[in-house]
């Protein structure tokens, strides 16, 4: 196990921020992570777990040792009568995983296609993308628990799931690191019958333009990553690190309130009384969408998506984050949140 000194976190995070970590190390194996937490015991320091650095934006250096999870492996574990179990290595990439089902003909994840970052990050927000939540297929993980060194198994309940959360950002958030997570796919090879998710957005629109009136995995996917593509910056282009908002849900009566004197406003249902408002179309109507300030900005086609436009520094970007969310709050009364994790 390498411990290095000094390290540019840069390639390690895909807004591109330019800070340093003290101490940096890349865990191949769950042996590679006790002896991480081994070293840390007789060289005591924050410990941070990152795996593609897709969902972090850091405001400063790191003063402590940033741990690379880079854990590989995807096997089948059971295989049901409909089912497949599938226990994939939390360092592996998560769109190559998808890649990997929809060449085995394994339903559940293919509307989460292009997601980037690794597997192990995706139960620490509960990824979703097109009216799929990976804990729809989840099924459990297990986790090194960092002051004990002691490996837990946590089922779906235990994660507690909510939209863009999990335990793991909350209550649990810096405790543990997860290792490995298996899902349950529909196996399409035994049991072909399977209901696509096709209503959400564009994708029905994009399977038309591709001239696919029957969905199948593939097609699926690629309309997910026909749309992703045409309208969501790449982060080797332009940092960013996806969606910084989270969208709000806000109770019905208020909804009502706002659509009377916005009466474009649009809304989804988001459980009882209450509506999920898209934080993007909030900071369009603020005027931010496209607009840059500085090294920063809103994406000009999607105001959700803050960009780096060079040599922004994670200050300045939480600095415009905190003026598009106090427009927001004095315009419509809402306040809206980061999804994404800053340090
Ligand atoms: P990181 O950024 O490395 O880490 C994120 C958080 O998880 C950090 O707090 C980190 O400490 C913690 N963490 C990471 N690995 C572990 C581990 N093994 N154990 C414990 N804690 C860990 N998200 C969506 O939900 N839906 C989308 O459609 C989506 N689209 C995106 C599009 C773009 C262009 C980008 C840049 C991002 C997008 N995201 C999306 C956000 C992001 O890709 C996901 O949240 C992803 O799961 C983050 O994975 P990561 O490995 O990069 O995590
Ligand atoms: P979009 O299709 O332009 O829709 C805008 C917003 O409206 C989305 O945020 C979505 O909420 C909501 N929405 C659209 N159709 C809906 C429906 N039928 N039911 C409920 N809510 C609906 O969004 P987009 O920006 O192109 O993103 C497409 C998908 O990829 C979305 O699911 C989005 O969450 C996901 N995505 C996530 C990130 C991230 O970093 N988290 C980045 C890019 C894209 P939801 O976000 O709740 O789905």
């Amino acid at each position: 196990m390498e411990i290095k000194s000094n390290i540019s976190l840069q390639p390690y995070n895909t807004f591109g921020i330019h800070v340093k970590a003290s101490s940096f190390a890349e865990a191949f194996s769950v042996d590679d992570i006790r002896q991480t937490l081994d070293y840390l015991k007789t060289h005591p320091q924050p410990l941070l777990i990152i795996g593609g650095g897709s969902n972090v934006l850091f405001t400063q250096d790191f003063n402590g040792l940033v741990l690379k999870n880079a854990l590989g492996g995807i096997a089948v574990i059971k295989v049901e009568h409909k089912h497949v179990l599938v226990k994939v290595a939390a360092g592996e990439n998560w769109h190559e995983f998808v890649l990997w089902s929809i060449e085995n003909n394994y339903a559940g994840i293919e509307n989460l296609s292009l997601i980037p970052g690794c597997v192990g990050a995706s139960p620490m927000q509960n990824i979703g993308a097109y009216g799929v939540e990976i804990k729809d297929v989840f099924v459990e993980l297990e986790a090194i628990e960092i002051a004990t060194g002691s490996i837990k198994t946590f089922t779906n309940s235990d994660c507690a799931f909510g939209y863009r959360e999990s335990i793991f950002k909350n209550t649990l958030r810096n405790q543990y690191i997860i290792t490995a997570v298996t899902f349950r796919l529909q196996n399409l090879n035994t049991f072909p019958a399977y209901h696509f998710h096709t209503d959400y957005g564009d994708i029905k629109a994009a399977l038309h333009e591709m001239m696919m009136f029957e969905p199948t995995l593939k097609a699926v996917s690629d309309a997910v990553i026909k749309i992703r593509s045409s309208k969501l910056p790449d982060p080797k282009v332009l940092g960013n690190a996806g969606s910084f908002f989270k969208n709000p849900v806000i109770p019905l009566e208020q909804f009502n309130q706002l659509k009377y004197h916005y009466p474009l406003i649009p809304s989804y249902p988001a459980g009882d009384a209450a509506v999920k408002v898209p934080a993007g179309w909030l900071i369009e109507q603020c005027g931010w969408k496209g607009k840059q300030v500085g090294n920063t900005g809103a994406h000009a086609k999607q105001a959700l998506v803050l960009v780096n436009y060079g040599n922004a520094s994670g200050s300045e970007i939480i600095q415009h984050a905190r003026a598009i969310m106090h427009s927001v709050k004095e315009k419509f009364g809402i306040s809206i949140e980061p999804e994404v994790n800053i340090y």
